[in-house]
């Protein structure tokens, strides 16, 4: 098979693949990633632990299926990979490697996408009893994070804590890229529930946005990891904005007249709610126990979500402000906060209008061209880190074809 740049892709064998069920899904895997435990599963697809026999690390196993199912989910695998690819900063999931076991477009199906492991998600670290020092440091590293893709021209729009992973040293990496420009937040063919809390008033209400959108997600792990539950658990698109209403009280008239005339209709024509201060929403007995040693305390603290939590984005603090404050700059380095930016992501990509496919043969040849790549990286000596017996067996057979 050759597709453009006249790469020719061999057969993939059983030398180099072999196949592993694990729980209810079969993997079709190079024969280097063994011991397959299961850790997650999203909208996408499923997730494994494993261990690199050449590297001798554990790595996570993604397997997307047939991510061209739909224009939605091909869309959403073509970025995902795209960004991977792109971005390198240690609060960011790197890519270790991608294939795909099929030799033919015709015989195409999934892709395996091999990434750091981490030990578990943010979700699950939030219902732990944390201190200031771990509060802070993990939103300083989600805020380095999202500060190294806004560099990339990436907005996030819907960081959640399911797509935050943490390791027990308190380390902590983004694992994916929100919403795409074109997406909206419209409608997905999918039986997952997508989740919506974390949600900013501007992406509920349909209006514009700019960077600081993502603090209020930032805002809302903050506070849940105070409160120990979801602080704005709306059912619906509806319900969120009540929630957060409730809470906050009614935005000023002049928030409301930067909505569109439906929306803003629909917004005029709630109750009105004066809201509590930030006092009452998260009294002191909710904190963790004032830190003498790093001087991290609950005023501070409430002082910054404060910042963070307000509905409209024109008064709401910045990632640098959110980076230099004093409850979260007790971590700045230089070398983490103004790490190199990566290349600009194109987002015309994400504008791409597609047959199921046409975002069949895309995707292919995007692998397809990215294993050529890490052939090409570990027969050069390039620093791939990879095995170059492996590699050069499906160099040959690339020949072959
Ligand atoms: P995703 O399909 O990317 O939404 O991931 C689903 C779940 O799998 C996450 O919420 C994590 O619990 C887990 N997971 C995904 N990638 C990793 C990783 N690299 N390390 C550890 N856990 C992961």
């Amino acid at each position: 098979m050759s597709i453009e740049g006249g790469i020719h892709v061999g057969n993939k064998t059983d030398l180099e693949f072999y196949t592993v069920e694990v729980g209810d899904t079969t993997f079709r895997i190079l024969r280097r990633y063994v011991n397959l435990r299961p850790i997650g599963s999203g909208a996408q697809g499923f997730v494994c632990a494993a261990l690199d026999l050449i590297t001798q690390t554990n790595v996570a196993i993604k397997k997307l299926s047939r991510p061209f199912q739909n224009v939605t989910h091909a869309k959403r695998a073509f970025r995902e990979f795209s960004i991977l690819k792109l971005v390198n900063h240690k609060n960011i999931i790197s890519l270790l490697n991608a294939f795909t076991p099929s030799s033919r477009m015709d015989e195409f199906n999934d892709v395996y996408i091999i990434m750091e492991l981490m030990d578990a998600n943010l979700c699950q670290v939030i219902q732990m009893d944390l201190d200031h020092e771990r509060i802070s440091y993990l939103l300083y590293q989600i805020l380095c994070g999202i500060k190294h893709l806004h560099s990339a021209g990436i907005i996030h729009r819907d960081l959640k804590p399911s797509n935050i992973v943490v390791r027990s040293d308190c380390t902590l990496k983004i694992l994916d890229f929100g919403l795409a420009r074109t997406a909206g937040t419209s409608f997905m063919m999918t039986p997952y529930v997508v989740t919506r809390y974390y949600r900013a008033p501007e992406v509920i209400l349909g209006m514009g946005y700019k960077e600081n959108v993502d603090i209020w997600s930032v805002g809302c792990i903050f506070g849940e990891m105070i409160r120990g539950q979801v602080i704005f658990p709306g059912s619906d698109h509806i319900d969120q904005w009540n929630k957060i209403i409730e809470q906050l009280g009614t935005p000023a008239k002049e928030f409301l007249s930067r909505l569109q005339p439906t929306v803003r209709n629909y917004v005029e024509n709630r109750p009105k709610y004066s809201g509590y201060s930030l006092d009452k929403l998260f009294p002191d007995q909710l904190f963790p126990p004032d830190s003498e040693q790093s001087k991290l305390t609950a005023s501070l603290a409430r002082d910054l979500l404060g910042r963070m939590l307000i509905i409209d984005p024109d008064k709401r603090m910045s990632v640098d402000e959110a980076l230099n404050h004093p409850y979260i700059n007790v971590w700045f380095e230089e070398s983490e906060v103004h790490a190199p930016a990566p290349g600009i992501y194109n987002h015309l990509v994400d504008e791409r209008e597609y047959t199921v496919d046409q975002w069949r043969e895309l995707i292919f040849h995007e692998v397809v061209q990215y294993e050529y790549e890490q052939i090409k990286i570990s027969t050069n000596g390039g620093g791939g880190g990879g095995d170059k017996q492996l590699n050069n067996q499906s160099m040959d057979q690339a020949m072959e074809n």
